[in-house]
């Protein structure tokens, strides 16, 4: 059992994954592995600890590439269906081991209970139907999972809150456009930063690989990774070849060791 924070990429896809179903451009006929991006989600585990941000429709698949036999909890960034669709495939931890706690902001609950009623609500349950512990997650308020604390950032995806996270020397933020000073403040000193960076062109909601890269040197991390990427932004091995030293794409199943 290791102390350290371990961090497993499970997806670093946008939100409809590469390669697009009955895409014919080139990056999603890639043969290169790095090329392959399920919906964006990693994994934190250190001790016996497995907690996951975001559960999007991937999140089956996921947990079985990465032998997974036990989950202590999901925080969720936002609502997004590329972030949450995953939820019911928590049925075979929920079995095991009771209800799963779940870390979101209070609207992001709303929105959970909206579309997976049938799994947060706690009277005439369907059998079967896996249950959740719910745990809002207010900007400025730190909170524990496992023994770690965990600091979260409140940022913006055009104009739906959205919140990132730190834990320790770690900091993820995806589905970012708009962060304020007094937040990148929270995440001055992190060792390795996760940001999200959809393509070249410029985007309402997202950053492109221009503002991340801005946003990567305000924040001065010892390493980034970019995330949540579109086939837009090219092929992985001829972006990476392009960025700065400290700064990498992330792929799937990329793990790293703080
Ligand atoms: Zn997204």
């Amino acid at each position: 059992m290791k102390d350290n924070l371990r961090v497993t990429f499970l997806g670093t896809g946008t939100s409809q994954g590469i390669p697009i179903i009955g895409s014919t451009h080139p990056v999603c006929l890639s043969t290169n592995t790095k090329d392959k991006r399920l919906r964006v989600s990693v994994l934190l585990s250190w001790k016996s600890y497995n907690y996951i941000i975001d559960c999007g429709p991937d999140f089956r698949q996921q947990m079985l590439l990465q032998n997974i036999t036990h989950l202590n909890g999901i925080l969720y960034t936002h609502e997004h269906s590329d972030h949450t669709a995953g939820l019911d495939d928590i049925r075979p931890f929920f079995f095991k081991q009771g209800d799963i706690p779940i870390y979101a902001h209070k609207r992001v609950v709303k929105s959970l209970k909206k579309r997976f009623g049938y799994i947060l609500k706690k009277k005439d349950k369907y059998p079967g139907a896996p249950s959740v512990e719910i745990n809002k997650v207010k900007n400025n308020h730190s909170f524990v999972i496992g023994d770690k604390e965990v600091i979260p950032i409140n940022v913006l995806h055009n104009k739906l809150q959205v919140f990132g996270y730190r834990v320790g020397d770690f900091s993820y933020l995806t589905d970012v456009k708009t962060v304020k000073k007094k937040e990148i403040n929270k995440i001055i000193g992190t060792k390795v930063l996760v940001v999200s960076a959809l393509r070249i062109d410029p985007h309402i909601s997202h950053f492109n690989l221009e503002e991340a890269l801005d946003f990567i040197k305000k924040v001065n991390p010892e390493k980034a990774y970019l995330t949540h990427i579109s086939h837009m932004l090219g092929f992985h091995d001829e972006v990476e070849k392009k960025l700065p030293k400290n700064v990498h794409l992330a792929y799937d199943n990329l793990t790293i060791n703080l």
